[in-house]
């Protein structure tokens, strides 16, 4: 018997339209690439994204056709978040920090129709337009008056002239919720880069998974600040879960600095804001440096990569901030676990209760997981046994856009790329990507945990630990710092620092001090650059 419930596909223009009618005068404040404040609200957002969407339509931009952004976060990003995939067309959100050829590559392969790029970015596309071989349509997003005459890319319109005139009525069309709404591509550290192609259901579920009180916990009384980029997988979700609740939100541009980023967050009352660890680190360091405090941030969503215990600590103890650890990948898009404490460990010392914090978290409802050996065999779930981290569920993909060969699934299972140990109560700690573990005499050492521990000492800004070959134990690993300026520090301090904090053998051969530790496009440690770097480095003898 089947139930007698309403058929309703899941759709990402009920979203925007929930918020106009819902929560229509409340907030969405940018700060503009111009370097104004800009403020706006879920109404008009709304309005606006059916005006894109009728200049989509005036174009004959096909259902699934793709439209390319290169943005920061801001209002005008939000506007074609909305009407890009309410429309049916397909958003395609790409990374500036990429290396312009690797954009090339990416725009080609998604074969984008329209890239809509913030005036930061005119250089790049400048420099890349007469290689894009699929790009018909190339609209800046400013006013009519700040477009350059002479930007030598032909047909540039500005982005009000192009949808201002548009009317703001439009019947969003009934699509098939597993429509595909949006696509980000990984940033391919190794190898090419590859597609993950989100649909309507897929975000719409995840959006509500990511809301719920043991994940975000985003509501009305929320004002929401991700500082994580719209270009990084939809900024974790949150400006549908945003939409969804009726969060007001507020868009940091280009300006990621720890002033900035610290001005805004007081100025808009913002009391989550969600960003990977080095951005915070930026963002601690202003607080400290000029005595300042948080009047209103409660929580702060880190992930990306292993958020360090001592920044933890900081955000808990020093400023009253919950941190909420995170764990995901373009390929979940991106939201996997979370940490949050259950019931019963709310009366634990404080201390224990650290303990849990640290670890990346929980399943959320949707989202299963297990680890396995390398012959396949789940491990058990002591918080001891590491194996490789295999998730489901329906916001995780199936295969990647213009997959080649089979899919990447094992059993129905997608394979991370991550290790990870699971404790008895469920909570996840990833060791090490696969490709970073150190084997050191048949052990396997966690470059996250070497990490951790050389980020608490005082002296340290940023630490990356990798494995250089060893004649005897295969690899040992060696701990690549920057230090703090004007810092003293020495390599026996520092290996002394490891003492008593972590089994003997698994303490770093050396220190190697350098300047910076190269980024990625995602903020995160290059480890593949770091090697590169080293390598004539030989261990101590
Ligand atoms: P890319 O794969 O393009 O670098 P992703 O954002 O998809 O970018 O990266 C996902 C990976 O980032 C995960 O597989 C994991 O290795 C790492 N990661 C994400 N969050 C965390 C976290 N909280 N702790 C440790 N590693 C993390």
């Amino acid at each position: 018997m089947l139930g007698l419930m309403q058929q309703q596909n899941l759709l990402i223009s009920d979203m925007i339209e929930f918020a106009e009618k819902h929560h229509g005068d409340t907030d969405i404040v940018s700060r503009r690439v111009e370097g104004d404040i800009h403020r706006s609200n879920w109404a008009t957002i709304a309005a606006r994204s059916r005006q894109v969407a009728n200049a989509l339509d005036q174009w004959k931009l096909g259902v699934g056709e793709r439209v390319a952004t290169l943005a920061w976060n801001g209002y005008r990003h939000l506007e074609l978040y909305f009407g890009v995939s309410g429309s049916g067309r397909v958003l395609h959100t790409l990374n500036p920090r990429l290396h312009p050829e690797q954009i090339v590559w990416i725009a080609n392969h998604a074969e984008d129709s329209v890239l809509c790029f913030d005036m930061t970015f005119l250089p790049i596309v400048q420099k890349i337009h007469q290689d894009c071989t699929t790009i018909k349509h190339w609209v800046a997003l400013c006013d009519a008056d700040k477009l350059p005459a002479d930007s030598g890319i032909p047909g540039l319109l500005s982005y009000e002239a192009w949808m201002g005139k548009q009317a703001n009525t439009y019947a969003w069309p009934a699509l098939d919720e597993n429509t595909a709404s949006c696509m980000c591509y990984t940033s391919g550290t190794t190898g090419n880069p590859k597609a993950a192609l989100y649909s309507h259901r897929s975000t719409l579920l995840h959006a509500y998974a990511c809301a719920l009180p043991d994940v975000m916990c985003l509501s009305a009384r929320d004002s929401i600040l991700p500082v994580v980029p719209m270009f990084h997988v939809n900024a974790w979700g949150i400006p549908y879960s945003a939409a969804m609740v009726g969060a007001k939100l507020v868009f940091p541009g280009a300006a990621l600095d720890g002033k900035s980023v610290y001005e805004l967050l007081e100025a808009e009352k913002v009391t989550l804001a969600a960003g990977v660890p080095t951005v915070w680190q930026m963002l601690l360091g202003h607080l400290k440096a000029g005595g300042l405090r948080f009047n209103y941030l409660k929580r702060t969503v880190i992930g990306g990569s292993a958020c360090p215990p001592a920044m933890i600590q900081a955000f808990n103890d020093d400023y009253g901030v919950e941190v909420l650890h995170a764990w995901g990948m373009t390929e979940l898009s991106p939201l996997g676990t979370l940490c949050t404490l259950k019931n019963k460990h709310l009366e634990l010392p404080k201390d224990e209760q650290m303990k849990i914090r640290l670890k990346q978290g929980r399943a959320i409802f949707g989202i299963d997981f297990k680890i396995i050996d390398d012959q396949g065999k789940e491990q058990p779930n002591d918080g001891k046994a590491y194996g490789d981290l295999l998730v489901k569920g329906p916001w995780v993909i199936r295969e990647y856009y213009k997959q080649e060969g089979a899919s990447p699934l094992v059993d129905g299972w997608f394979p991370t790329g991550d290790v990870a140990t699971v404790d008895p109560e469920g909570f996840m700690q990833i060791t090490d990507r696969s490709k970073d573990v150190i084997k050191s005499g048949g052990e396997w050492i966690s470059s996250i945990d070497v990490e951790n521990i050389a980020m608490a000492h005082a002296d340290v800004t940023m630490a990356a630990c990798i494995g250089m070959a060893h004649p005897k134990w295969d690899e040992r690993p060696v701990v690549v710092v920057v230090k703090k300026p004007g810092s003293a520090v020495t390599r026996e301090d520092l290996l002394k620092f490891y003492e008593g904090k972590i089994a003997k053998w698994q303490i770093p051969d050396d220190v190697v001090f350098v300047e910076a530790i190269p980024l990625g496009a995602t903020g995160k440690m290059l480890k593949t650059r770091l090697r590169e770097q080293l390598s004539d480095y030989r261990l101590p003898a």
